[in-house]
């Protein structure tokens, strides 16, 4: 380790215990692809204080940040990341009162929706079969068949850049189609709060298992990826236009456009993260050769490339 990497590691150790802080982790055992390097700095804080800190040290030392959620839905480069990469999945609490559901941000939204069916609430049933944490399902509006966060989210507690911690309501974070403003204003979600109605059991579970039946029925869920590659483009649909392409099956590598649902990149042979995002541009090239339109990511690729 060279000296500031010891002393970034001294002032992480400060902050949060030893087990909390890893040295290049390697990120595949992170990301639903199972692609990416390692990052330099893999931090799991445990308490909102710890975050706070976390970012207060990145912020005066000018060290890299990363927030990595469930990884499901980025692709991290071979190269992995520099600096600090921060997963608060020990920040996973979920409580239910009266008609509100609070869960913290290293949560997974199938447990938030798995939580309310059992308090016998209705609004996150959409959400039973999205991978991701609370805090990844907040900052890209989450949503599947005709439900998203928007629809149920009061509230969230943020952190921003600089260590503060706030209270904002939803309509603060202009959620729409698959974005909000939480990265450009750079927040660190905390903890959301969603308001749900009261409900009936049987008829909650019918409606996720039927969810869960469709998601199972029509998406290649046996191989690693990272969901629905690309955002929708006004008036098609991106799995649609790729099948029309003839590209389902096309392999780069160890990634392959899926035989089951053309909008998922599967990587079904260890594949690289240059390989898989390989893929992604030959499918946009070809989409765009074939019928002018150009597929925007929905999925984020971020870190370094392999040296
Ligand atoms: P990550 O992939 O870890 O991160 C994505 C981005 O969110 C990163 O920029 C990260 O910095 C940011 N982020 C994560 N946590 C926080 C936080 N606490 N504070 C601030 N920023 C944060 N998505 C849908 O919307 N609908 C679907 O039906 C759907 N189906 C999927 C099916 C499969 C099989 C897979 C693999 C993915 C699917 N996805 C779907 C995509 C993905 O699950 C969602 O986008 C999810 O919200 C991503 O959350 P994450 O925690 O995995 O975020």
């Amino acid at each position: 380790m060279v000296n500031s990497h010891e002393h970034i590691y001294q002032a992480l150790l400060a902050i949060t215990s030893e087990e909390n802080v890893l040295l290049n982790e390697p990120l595949k055992k992170h990301t639903y692809t199972h692609l990416g390097g390692p990052a330099d700095f893999f931090v799991t804080p445990e308490t909102y204080a710890e975050v706070q800190e976390i970012m207060k040290l990145a912020n005066k030392e000018h060290i890299p940040f990363t927030l990595l959620g469930n990884g499901s839905n980025l692709i991290v480069k071979d190269g992995g990341i520099r600096g600090i990469v921060m997963n608060p999945y020990k920040l996973n609490k979920i409580e239910t009162t009266g008609t509100t559901l609070v869960a913290q941000s290293g949560a997974r939204i199938i447990d938030a929706s798995r939580e309310a069916l059992a308090a016998k609430l209705t609004g996150l049933e959409f959400a039973c079969g999205i991978p991701g944490s609370v805090g990844g399902a907040l900052y890209m509006n989450a949503g599947a068949y005709g439900g998203e966060v928007k629809d149920v989210l009061q509230s969230a507690i943020v952190v921003t850049r600089e260590g503060e911690l706030l209270e904002l309501q939803a309509e603060d974070l202009d959620l729409s189609y698959r974005t909000s403003n939480i990265p450009s204003n750079g927040y660190i979600v905390l903890e959301a709060t969603f308001l749900l109605q009261i409900g009936n059991y049987e008829e909650i579970k019918a409606v996720m298992d039927d969810l869960t039946f469709k998601r199972e029925s029509k998406q290649p869920l046996e191989y690693p990826s990272c969901g629905s590659v690309f955002k929708r483009p006004p008036g098609y649909f991106a799995g649609k236009l790729i099948q029309d392409s003839g590209l389902q099956g096309k392999q780069i590598g160890g990634a392959q456009v899926s035989l089951k649902h053309a909008g998922f990149i599967v990587n079904i042979a260890d594949a690289t993260a240059n390989e898989y995002i390989d893929l992604i541009h030959h499918v946009q090239d070809t989409v765009m050769k074939n019928f002018g339109v150009r597929l925007e990511r929905e999925v984020r690729i971020i870190g370094d490339d392999q040296q």
